[in-house]
């Protein structure tokens, strides 16, 4: 008996909808099964009297995203729908905010480093530099730093690069425990991406991209799959109450949500997929009347505060700053980031209780917020972004050079690439495998993302 699609797809986020996209432009028959209302995943974004919030992703740069740029230009979506930011990112220290993190300014203005940490920020970016090919975001387990930790690479600098630009950074964007997560994923990132004048928001939302991609699909919402096996030679998915048969499935959705679908999967598969742990995030917007923001020399659209000056929050982002039209005209909105220490006891608190701490804690830092009237909002994603940690990074070849099979994967964790790109292209990635192992539907004029940028 013939399957009923050529491919399952698992997970309507943007790596699934990348597998899907290229897999159907390739002249498959594919169906996505998404089990909220929505696509998106964590690149989610809901509209509410006029505000757009971002539920999760919040920016994304030129340089260092080449396959997200590629979907996006063969979508034919132009760049003027994902205007550059333009505004700088502060460092809270000492009771105030220090513009121009990440900035090549950083190393002669501080951005809140202190002299001796600027030579050491300066010295690191020249040699790093030199050998520039060696931090390869696709071979995060290759770089010079090997499987240190944020922590132990820091050791070997002025503390404050630890303090006041590493550990903010990782926490702030990443939830991050510097102790538990590697270097060589991120400094390869912030390499890759470069100066934040160079980064982008998506003018409506950062589910453009999702919302782009799923108009041309099958994507089946509100639907859970509760187990996918191999078959012999293909797979069967088990979504709600019936059963749906394949060639191939993609399960890509976060590595321990696929160890729970799949769990006959080989051993270098689900070793890896069990080291691919998740922080969580944790993160409260704030719908106001007016545009408060923290005061600084420079307009900020994102405040970091490290936890050597602050337990509670890890960070503020003024998405009004970060893009205007977020907005209707005269108003506000902030979001307010928990930091990695407080994101345990608050995940499953509830929402009064978030609000409350969240609030409290910013109001040093955004003047005006203790009588500010504001809808409040709470996005929580227990699988928030993926920790990298050294067994991770140490198992990752393994993973990437098993036997292409009946059930793929495809999400950030597979690249242990914390940010959207690395999910982008994983999902080029678990294309152009299934379509290595279906042969006969190869479009070879038609190179996935991954090929192309790579
Ligand atoms: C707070 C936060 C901030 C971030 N900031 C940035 C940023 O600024 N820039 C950037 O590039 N990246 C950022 N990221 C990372 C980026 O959002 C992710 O890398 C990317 O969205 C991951 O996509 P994915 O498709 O791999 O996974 P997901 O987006 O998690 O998609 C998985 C999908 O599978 C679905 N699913 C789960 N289980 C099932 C099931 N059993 N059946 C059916 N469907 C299921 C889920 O509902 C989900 O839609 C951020 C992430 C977070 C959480």
């Amino acid at each position: 008996m013939s399957p009923d699609l050529d491919v399952a797809v698992v997970g309507g986020g943007i790596a699934g909808l990348t597998t899907a996209y290229e897999l159907q432009r390739a002249g498959l028959t594919v169906r996505v099964y998404e089990e909220l209302a929505h696509v998106g995943g964590r690149m989610h974004s809901f509209r509410h009297d006029g505000y757009t919030v971002d539920e999760g992703a919040e920016q994304i740069p030129e340089q260092g995203y080449r396959a997200t740029w590629e979907l996006l230009r063969r979508l034919g979506v132009p760049m003027s729908e994902v205007p550059r930011i333009g505004s700088s990112i502060g460092m809270w220290r000492d009771g105030r905010a220090h513009p121009g993190v990440a900035e090549t300014s950083a190393v002669l203005g501080g951005a809140g480093l202190s002299p001796r940490a600027r030579l050491d920020l300066a010295r690191f970016l020249v040699s790093a530099g030199c050998r520039r090919h060696a931090f390869d975001g696709d071979h995060p387990e290759l770089t010079p730093l090997g499987a240190a930790t944020l922590r132990e690479f820091a050791a070997r600098y002025h503390p404050d690069l630890h303090d006041y630009l590493l550990q903010p950074v990782a926490g702030g964007f990443f939830g991050w425990d510097t102790a538990r997560s590697t270097a060589a994923p991120m400094v390869s990132l912030l390499l890759a991406v470069g100066h934040p004048a160079g980064w982008r928001t998506y003018r409506d939302g950062m589910d453009l991209l999702a919302r782009r991609l799923a108009e041309g699909l099958d994507v089946v919402t509100g639907s859970t799959v509760h187990e996918v096996t191999a078959d012999g030679e293909g797979a069967r998915v088990r979504v709600d109450d019936s059963v749906v048969t394949a060639r191939s499935a993609v399960l890509c959705v976060p590595a321990p949500i696929a160890a729970r679908l799949h769990p006959g999967a080989p051993q270098d598969v689900t070793a890896y997929l069990q080291a691919c742990t998740f922080t969580p995030t944790l993160k409260v917007s704030c719908l106001l009347r007016r545009p408060l923001a923290p005061e600084s020399s420079r307009p900020l659209y994102c405040l970091l505060t490290p936890e050597k000056e602050e337990s509670v929050l890890a960070g503020v982002i003024v998405d009004h700053v970060k893009h205007p039209q977020r907005v209707p005209a005269g108003k506000g909105l902030l979001t307010l980031m928990a930091g990695a220490a407080t994101i345990p006891e608050l995940l499953q608190a509830p929402e009064q209780q978030v609000i409350d701490r969240l609030t409290g804690a910013a109001r040093r830092y955004v003047p005006g917020l203790e009588s500010a009237d504001a809808r409040y909002f709470v996005h929580r994603f227990v699988h928030g972004l993926p920790e990298a940690t050294p067994e991770a990074l140490r198992l990752r070849a393994r993973f990437m050079a098993r036997e292409v099979g009946p059930v793929e994967y495809a999400g950030d964790w597979v690249m242990l690439r914390p940010a959207s790109e690395g999910a982008v292209r994983a999902g080029a990635l678990a294309a152009s495998r299934v379509l290595s192992r279906l042969r006969g539907h190869r479009a070879p004029d038609r190179p996935t993302a991954w090929e192309k940028a790579s």
